[in-house]
């Protein structure tokens, strides 16, 4: 994987290094496994393995399971092998946050009989109360604040052994009433909760909260950066706190040190697990590796590769203060990439047949055709030619608009690299519909120009309906509506925001026959058409990555 560009974290990595030239720097991404990873996260997976690798350092994966609710080993399973899909690897460094709860339980004993905690009695309620709180010109009001550390202790050790009901008591840090960091007037940093562990069972029924076991997991695994998003910069003080005051084994000090960095937002696109599960659970999308989905296993069942996404993450950079990135950057990205790459290949949305009449019925002719005219070594392929072909439906129009160049009655028009037709006459349907399209075909110029130099504008790709085969496609189309996702009035949901139009199937369409044998994940351009992928879950199936030009005022 590419480095970053230049940014404002390597600034700061540069001077902790010039302050200690023996440091090894060492990152960590630490997913919440309850969810599939999206695109967001592979921001912050390119900034820790990015940052790691320009500096020779190490960067470890950290399942953050330490809060209980939710979570599976299906999505650890799913989060590594999308982690090694972008092509990212932690080696042997692979943890989990709840492997750290002995040792987080034994540093919590410590701060209370040093008298940097206290065991709290106040409910949920109480303690977001102004009246505990506090606010900017109060102070918040902790009564158990002057509880000893002998009795503290024995509430926590019996808080740890299943006495009390979840609520009655937590685990507070002793730091500051006053602080204007709401975050530091001393927060909870243990709670009782009577849910099972997806590793621990139900060994534990008090868990730390992420403030006080984060800093700790990091100080353990030596990391010297902890990078993470802009909405932990006001936690900042408490990681720090954490990390200064927790005697924590091996502890440097001023490390490890959190920086943080914006968080990656798409148009149109939201990206939160929360959303994201629910419209799984809710059976809105086709599971996490729906083609919609921003998650990285949806992405590359659409056909994104790893290498179109990461180029997109470098370009967005990285930023100390959050924008809005429009998708379709993104989909730039793709087409750059399989523009050069992806082999050409014809396929007809909606088919309309078309008899050429001066040609021979029953024979069979094969035009050569270029794989990739970008790419010279992509080779040619044959493709046939019959009496009876198929056009689009978009490259007919029996009253032309101005300058239509494409197959309209009395005009002539080349068919990609075959013969130029003329359209005779349309045949119709008792409904009015068009049945077929008679053409004459000039078969003395073959694919070359007419003798007589005469101009024909138009060229329309085609299919033999002798070859052609059947083939479902799927249109994708943004999941959501909402173009900046955080304008979402508060008494909305996002699913009240879910594009109808998100998915277009299209049945009965036609491809060329060499295309019946394409792979799923293989990935084509179809000319004049976008850029589709065969699916892995549908039998027979494209889908369309992207169209092939942006869809940008339209
Ligand atoms: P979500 O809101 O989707 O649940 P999260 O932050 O709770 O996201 P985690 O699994 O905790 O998800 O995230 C792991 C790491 O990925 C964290 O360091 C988090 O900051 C980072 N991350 C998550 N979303 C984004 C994003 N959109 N841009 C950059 N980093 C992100
Ligand atoms: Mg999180």
């Amino acid at each position: 994987m590419e480095e970053m560009n230049n940014n404002f974290i390597y600034d700061l990595i540069d001077k902790d290094l010039a302050e200690h030239p023996d440091m090894k720097v060492h990152t960590r991404f630490p997913p919440e496994p309850n969810g599939y990873l999206h695109i967001g996260h592979c921001k912050a997976l390119c900034v820790d393995f990015g940052t790691a690798k320009k500096y020779g350092g190490l960067c470890n994966l950290r399942m953050d399971d330490t809060n209980p609710a939710k979570e599976d080993t299906e999505y650890v399973d799913a989060i590594k092998e999308d982690i090694h899909w972008l092509g990212f690897d932690w080696d042997d460094r692979f943890f989990y946050g709840s492997d750290y709860f002995d040792i987080d339980y034994e540093l919590a004993e410590d701060l209370i009989k040093r008298g940097l905690a206290y065991v709290c009695e106040l409910s949920a309620e109480e303690f977001r109360d102004p009246k505990y709180c506090g606010d900017l010109t109060h102070p918040a009001v902790s009564p158990c604040r002057s509880r000893s550390p002998e009795e503290s202790l024995d509430l926590f050790r019996r808080m740890k052994a299943g006495e009390f009901p979840e609520g009655k008591y937590t685990l507070r840090a002793k730091i500051d009433l006053e602080s204007g960091n709401f975050c530091m007037r001393d927060p909870v940093i243990y709670r009782i909760k009577y849910v099972e562990h997806h590793r621990q069972g139900t060994k534990w029924c008090i868990f730390p909260m992420y403030d006080f076991a984060h800093p700790i997991q990091d100080a353990l695994e030596h990391v010297t950066h902890s990078l993470c998003s802009l909405e932990y910069e006001i936690h900042r003080p408490l990681y720090n706190w954490v990390r200064d005051n927790v005697n924590i084994p091996g502890n440097t000090t001023g490390f490890p040190r959190q920086i943080e960095f914006a968080r990656l937002n798409i148009t149109y696109t939201v990206l939160s697990k929360r959303f994201l599960r629910g419209l799984v659970e809710g059976g809105v999308v086709d599971g996490w590796d729906d083609p919609r989905m921003p998650t990285l296993c949806g992405l590359r069942r659409r056909g994104y590769t790893a290498a179109s996404i990461l180029d997109f993450i470098g370009r967005t950079g990285v930023a100390k203060s959050d924008s809005l990135v429009d998708i379709r950057q993104l989909e730039a990205c793709l087409r750059d990439e399989l523009n050069q790459k992806a082999p050409r290949r014809i396929a007809i949305e909606k088919p309309i047949k078309v008899v050429v009449d001066n040609y021979p019925e029953g024979k069979t002719e094969y035009f050569e055709v270029s794989n990739n005219p970008s790419d010279e070594a992509a080779g040619t392929r044959k493709l046939p030619f019959t009496r009876e072909l198929y056009i689009d439906e978009s490259d007919f129009a029996e009253v032309p608009p101005p300058k239509f160049f494409r197959m309209k009655p009395d005009g002539e028009v080349r068919l990609m690299g075959a013969y130029i037709v003329k359209c005779e006459r349309i045949e119709k349907n008792a409904d009015g519909s068009i049945k077929e399209i008679h053409c004459t075909a000039d078969l003395e110029t073959g694919n070359g120009m007419p003798a007589d130099g005469r101009k024909v504008k138009g060229t329309i790709h085609w299919l033999s309906a002798d070859y052609a085969k059947d083939v479902t496609l799927h249109l994708y189309n943004n999941l959501t509506t909402l173009e900046n996702p955080s304008d979402k009035p508060d008494d909305k949901d996002y699913t009240d925001f879910i594009n109808p139009e998100s998915l277009i199937v299209v049945k009965g369409a036609k491809i060329e026959p060499a295309l019946a044998d394409a792979a799923p994940g293989d990935k084509f351009q179809f000319v004049r058409f976008g850029y589709f992928c065969k699916d892995t879950k549908n039998e027979n199936t494209f889908n369309r990555i992207v169209p092939l030009k942006d869809s940008f005022g339209k």
